[in-house]
């Protein structure tokens, strides 16, 4: 469920239908101002809404002040334990603190934060960990681990709530995907309060990023959470912010820079696509409008999958196509289709146009049509779908002979001829 309330974190508005926030947290040493405020500059540019900066000591406290005065976008201190430094950073002007209510010294510490707070009009994030419940907890945590994450996080609700403050959003987070996703969802069902997400201790840039996108994609795809955060073992926290936009891209939940869609490759790949495809994404980074560009190994199957993106290559063995909303452009050598291809998207992001030189379109479509005749007969992965597609709607297909159809990899056309990369 949808959050119903909305707090303000400096200028960004979290929950009650406010697009999903990008968080992150620096990696420096807080009180080493230099590589603090050059990271967070570096997390603004990738696109963070929010940054966040541990302060476990008073030099990090005295840093603050300085931090949140030059910092681009609004800057959260995270608390653990120390009641006084919480009090310290809503004194430096922090737009938000959070603390866990339960490791920051008793209900009475909680009590003197959350009047700090109120006379500042600065936000609190309550986070609950899994590694941090309350005592009384641990019973039930053994037993059923989910409710007693979401009975500790009503308890800090419940306690704000006696206090008379109601300007928080809630974490409650676990290094179990499945947990994470139960606990939120049923806490989502309890109370009003804003919900940051993440995944504690995600891991690598790998496989944080992966159990990141399931346990946060299937939250937010269900309309729950209002903050993200990805944490993952890099050094490099824009590393998490660019996670945390493509997850958000692929859910249709906001729209930051172009989307980039590939083939998935086969047997019948006629050039380095790795090579190319990270090229295309790293030199699409400089580039701000929501375009989508597609890139596809082959012509067997025309563009017709990708005829959707504003801008698309394709390739045969010593040639390739630029295409455009389904209309070929123009036909180039193989080793020129990548600056090809941004010559296209740069003529558009100058005339807000795409611009077609009907000669050189006449000649690249006629290429086109000219390679899918001749492979005409190969059952490529895009016409198995096809046809898959085609037979889920028609209850009388005959799936024996789908089935029989389809080629086992020894009986492949391109047995033996795949390409290997280096
Ligand atoms: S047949 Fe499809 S998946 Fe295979 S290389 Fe061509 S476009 Fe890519």
């Amino acid at each position: 469920m949808a959050s119903v309330r909305q707090i303000m974190v400096g200028g960004v508005p979290i929950g009650g239908g406010a697009p999903v926030a990008v968080q992150t947290m620096t990696k420096t040493e807080t009180a080493n101002l230099q590589p603090t405020m050059e990271q967070i500059r570096r997390v603004a540019d990738a696109g963070a809404d929010l940054v966040r900066v541990a302060v476990p000591r008073d030099q990090d406290v005295e840093a603050l002040r300085t931090i949140v005065a030059q910092a681009p976008i609004p800057v959260i201190a995270d608390i653990h334990f120390n009641y006084t430094l919480a009090l310290k950073a809503l004194d430096a002007g922090a737009h938000c603190v959070r603390i866990n209510p339960g490791n920051i010294g008793g209900p009475d510490k909680v009590a003197q934060v959350v009047e700090r707070a109120r006379a500042a009009q600065t936000p609190l994030r309550i986070g609950v960990n899994s590694g941090s419940l309350p005592k009384h907890l641990h019973a039930l945590e053994e037993e059923n681990p989910v409710e007693a994450l979401v009975s500790a996080a009503g308890e800090f609700v419940a306690l704000m709530e006696r206090l008379g403050f109601e300007d928080f959003k809630v974490s409650i987070k676990s290094t179990s995907v499945p947990n994470t996703i139960a606990a939120n969802r049923l806490l989502s069902q309890r109370i009003p309060y804003p919900l940051h997400l993440g995944i504690t201790e995600a891991g690598t840039k790998w496989s944080g990023s992966l159990k990141s996108a399931v346990g946060l994609g299937a939250l937010l795809a269900d309309g729950v959470g209002d903050t993200i955060r990805i944490s993952l073992s890099t050094f490099h926290a824009e590393e998490e912010v660019k996670v945390a936009w493509e997850i958000l891209k692929s859910l249709g939940l906001r729209q930051r820079g172009p989307v980039l869609i590939a083939c998935p490759t086969c047997g019948r790949l006629q050039f380095d696509m790795d090579s190319v495809v990270a090229e295309i994404e790293r030199r699409l980074e400089a580039y701000d409008d929501p375009i989508e560009v597609a890139v596809l190994g082959c012509a067997v199957n025309g563009i017709g999958e990708a005829s959707h993106a504003d801008f698309g290559i394709t390739g045969a063995r010593n040639e390739g196509l630029i295409f455009s909303r389904g209309k070929a452009l123009r036909k180039v050598p193989q080793d020129e289709l990548v600056d090809a291809l941004f010559a296209e998207i740069d003529k558009y992001a100058h005339s807000r146009r795409v611009v077609v030189d009907e000669r050189e379109s006449s000649e690249g479509a006629a290429w086109l049509a000219r390679i899918e005749a001749e492979n005409a007969d190969q059952l490529t992965p895009e016409r198995l779908a096809a046809m898959e597609a085609a037979a889920a709607d028609d209850e009388h297909a005959d799936t024996e002979l789908l089935d029989a159809i389809r080629p086992s990899e020894a009986e492949s056309p391109v047995a033996g001829r795949r390409f290997t990369r280096a």
